[in-house]
C-alpha cells in the first residue's frame, strides 16, 4: 500500500528531525538506507519514489531478482550490499553494488580487489564492527579495526568510505548507545592516521529499533526495514544466521 508506506516515511522523517534537533545535528547529514529483504520490488520502488533510492539487501540472489525486476528505474536506483558476503558471491556483487557496507574478513579485502581489477572498477565499501560484543553478529573486533582498515586500506580498488555496525539487540538504552559511541570513536581515531584511500565519511548504524540513539551518536547512515515496510514473515534467522530475530524484542 502506497500510503501507508508514506505514512510511515513521514514518521521516520519527523523522528529523524527530533533526535537531529537534540543534538544540532541537520537532517541532511542523515541518510536512509531501505533495509528491503523480503520486501517486493514494487514496495521498494513505491519508497525510492518518495525520496530515497538507496536500496540496501543483505541476499545477492534476492538482490539480483529485484533489479531484474526494476530493470527500467535503473537509473533512478542504487544497490548496497548490507548482508554478509559470501566469498563465492564476490564477482555478483560486484555487478550491481554502488558500496559494501559489510566487509568483515580480509579474504573478502583481496577477493573483492582482484575482481574489481579483472573488471578496472572501484568500489565503495564499509567496514564492518562487531560493537555488541554478540557473537552471533558478524564484525570486526573494535580492538582490530583500525589495524584491519590500515590492512585493506593497501587494496587500492576498495575506497574505505566509514564503518557500518549492528547495533545490539536490547531494550537496555544505554548499552545499545554504548555501542554506536564506540563505532564514532573508532571512526575518529582511524581518521586520525590519515591512510591514503581511506575517507571515514560514513557511520552506517541505526535500524528500526535505534536509529534514534544512532543518530544522536553521529550515524551518517541508518539502515531502516520495518520502520518502513512493516512488519517481516520471514524471520531474520534466515538472512543472519545463528540469530533469533530483531524483532524479538517487540
Ligand atoms: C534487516 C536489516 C536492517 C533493518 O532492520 P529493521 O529492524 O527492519 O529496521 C538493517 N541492517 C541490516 C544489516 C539488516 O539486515
Amino acid at each position: 500500500m502506497a500510503n501507508l508506506i508514506q505514512h510511515n516515511i513521514q514518521q521516520v522523517q519527523e523522528r529523524i528531525a527530533h533526535a537531529c534537533r537534540r543534538v544540532g545535528r541537520s537532517p541532511e547529514d542523515v541518510q536512509i538506507v531501505l533495509a528491503t529483504k523480503t520486501v517486493e520490488a514494487g514496495r521498494i520502488l513505491k519508497a525510492t519514489r518518495l525520496g530515497y533510492p538507496i536500496i540496501g539487501e543483505n541476499r545477492v540472489q534476492e538482490a539480483e531478482e529485484k533489479i531484474e525486476q526494476l530493470d527500467e528505474y535503473a537509473a533512478e536506483l542504487q544497490w548496497h550490499f548490507i548482508g554478509h558476503l559470501q566469498s563465492n558471491k564476490v564477482n555478483k556483487v560486484v555487478r550491481f553494488a554502488s558500496m559494501i557496507q559489510s566487509i568483515d574478513r580480509m579474504k573478502i579485502v583481496q577477493k573483492l580487489n582482484r575482481r574489481l581489477k579483472k573488471v578496472d572498477k572501484t568500489m565503495d565499501v564499509l567496514i564492518q564492527v562487531n560493537t555488541s560484543g554478540e557473537d552471533s553478529k558478524y564484525g570486526i573486533h573494535p580492538s582490530r579495526a583500525l589495524a584491519f582498515v590500515e590492512k585493506a586500506s593497501e587494496y587500492k580498488r576498495l575506497n574505505i568510505k566509514g564503518l557500518m555496525t549492528i547495533g545490539l539487540f536490547s531494550d537496555d538504552w544505554p548499552k545499545v548507545r554504548a555501542g554506536f559511541r564506540q563505532l564514532r570513536e573508532i571512526r575518529y581515531a582511524i581518521a586520525a592516521e590519515q591512510l591514503e584511500g581511506v575517507q571515514m565519511e560514513h557511520l552506517s548504524m541505526g535500524m528500526t529499533n535505534d536509529f534514534e540513539l544512532a543518530i544522536e551518536e553521529g550515524a551518517t547512515m541508518i539502515r531502516l526495514g520495518r520502520a518502513i515496510f512493516g512488519e517481516r514473515s520471514t524471520p531474520d534467522s534466515y538472512y543472519w544466521p545463528g540469530i533469533e530475530s530483531t524483532t524479538d524484542l517487540h
